[in-house]
């Protein structure tokens, strides 16, 4: 574990050694998503930056206690099942479900199932908390028959955003999810059921209705980490009002510091614009590898284009340029693995012997350490293929110092996680191949031929061996 390891912590808008409660536990809550719709790549860039974050806190021996709400109640899931006319809980499962597969093609770890709850699924906590809040003065119930938390009892309100409240007129309310700064006011814990809420309403001392968003991810993460965490993560545009108000509810209700660290990851623009609808640049994961990129692709482009806490701008030529550097990876890996004796024990300990991967690896640690900055670990990671490139081309590199190398890729991948390239098969080519598989058992070899045909057109090859079918890229 090192002794500083460093985070921007934009709470005190500094980098700041990270000083967990109870090392090496480090509690880690991230507001996960809100499940009315596919989640853009800006979503994911968050979501990889966490999963950076957490493999870099494994690496130096933390252990990470991690939890992610999924919001399946708020205005935004209620509107939006009203829209298709599904019940509440089957238009959300579409969006867990898409979300889970979308992180899965990102290779994002998440945490374990039970630690990635959906809001419905705890109403009692947050009725108990807003019940807390209602019995120290912090909350009172409104004549519109909803409970709302009072501003005026939370003198740090505005802290994380800096906000200058002196123009607040005591008292106002807003009952909206989601709001400007300009709309500051006291925010809504419980909304009271309205008609357009349809059937989704849950029983509570102040009648039937249902949590406000903010209050869910105080109560889960109360419910799951204890009254204090150590890292809590969010893209940048959750600071206001959505952390800001759980700060005040979760330290209204416990008196004590809510987060040591904030962890927000700054906005994803494309083509040097803010992503919107209106300018069709809101691109989903699932855009992305309709253009024929790979899930591994777009990892790497969001990983490595910028810093965190730094705006990063996606392009194509980006996604490009991540494809290339990934091939030069693979082929570096390619030339260093045919070194390696089939039979080579594995590599522990010192590597006194490759003095290129002992520093290598030393660059690594301090890189990670100081603010995640994995540009620098890569940009030492490419100066080491040169190096193993010019070795190889002279003769010079042993069998054991490219199972050096290899382990050093190892250690570097338990970050990044890009893992071995893979083949990913458009849905039109496999659904051709399955086609062409039934021809052929149905011995129609005119149709298989022509299904050939067909395959080829998109750009791959198809070779008939004795374990079937066998797809390449053309
Ligand atoms: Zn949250």
């Amino acid at each position: 574990m090192p002794t500083e390891f460093k985070l921007y912590n934009s709470m005190t808008r500094a980098v700041e050694p990270l000083q967990p409660l109870a090392p090496p536990r480090v509690s880690l809550y991230v507001c996960g998503p809100t499940i009315y719709n596919y989640g853009h790549i800006g979503n994911f860039r968050t979501y990889v930056a966490v999963d950076l974050l957490r493999r870099a806190l494994k690496h130096f021996g933390y252990q990470v206690d991690h939890v992610m709400q999924f919001t399946d109640v708020d205005d935004k899931t209620i509107r939006g099942s009203r829209e298709k006319n599904l019940p509440l809980k089957e238009f959300t499962g579409i969006y867990r479900k898409a979300f889970l597969d979308d992180a899965k093609t990102l290779n994002i770890e998440l945490p374990p199932e039970e630690k990635m709850p959906n809001a419905t699924e705890h109403i009692p906590s947050m009725i108990a908390l807003i019940q807390k809040l209602i019995d120290k003065k912090s909350a009172y119930v409104s004549d519109d028959g909803s409970v709302y938390f009072r501003i005026a009892s939370f003198p740090k309100y505005g802290c994380l955003c800096h906000l200058d409240l002196s123009s607040l007129i005591s008292g106002a309310r807003v009952n909206q999810d989601e709001y400007e700064k300009e709309g500051v006011g006291d925010f809504v814990l419980w909304k009271k059921w309205v008609e357009p809420d349809g059937d989704v309403g849950w029983d509570s001392p102040w009648g039937k209705g249902r949590p406000g968003w903010h209050i869910e991810c105080s109560a889960l993460s109360m419910e799951h980490l204890g009254p204090q965490i150590d890292i809590h993560g969010g893209g940048t545009d959750l600071r206001f009002p959505h952390h800001e108000n759980e700060i005040a509810q979760s330290e209204s209700a416990t008196g004590l510091t809510f987060v040591r660290d904030w962890f927000h990851v700054e906005h994803l623009l494309v083509d040097g614009q803010k992503m919107s609808k209106s300018l069709g640049n809101m691109y989903t994961v699932r855009d992305v590898l309709a253009k024929g990129y790979t899930g591994r692709e777009l990892r790497y482009a969001l990983l490595s284009g910028a810093n965190y806490a730094k705006n990063l701008n996606f392009t194509w030529q980006g996604m490009d340029d991540a494809k290339t550097a990934l091939s030069r990876i693979d082929e570096w890996r390619k030339r260093v693995r045919e070194l390696i004796p089939a039979q080579a024990a594995p590599v522990s300990g010192a590597m006194d012997e490759s003095p290129g991967v002992t520093t290598y690896l030393r660059a690594l640690d301090e890189a990670l350490a100081h603010d995640l900055n994995i540009n620098d670990a890569l940009g030492h990671f490419f100066s080491l293929i040169r190096e193993t490139h010019k070795a190889i081309d002279a003769g010079r590199l042993t069998p054991l110092q490219a199972q050096h190398l290899e382990f050093a890729w190892t250690k570097l991948d338990s970050i990044l996680g890009l893992g071995e390239a893979t083949v990913t098969i458009p849905a039109e080519v496999q659904a051709l191949l399955d086609q062409r598989a039934a021809a052929r058992k149905a011995k129609d070899f005119a149709k298989s031929d022509e299904l050939r045909k067909a395959i080829e057109a998109l750009g791959w090859k198809v070779k008939d061996t004795a374990k079937g079918q066998e797809l390449l890229p053309g």
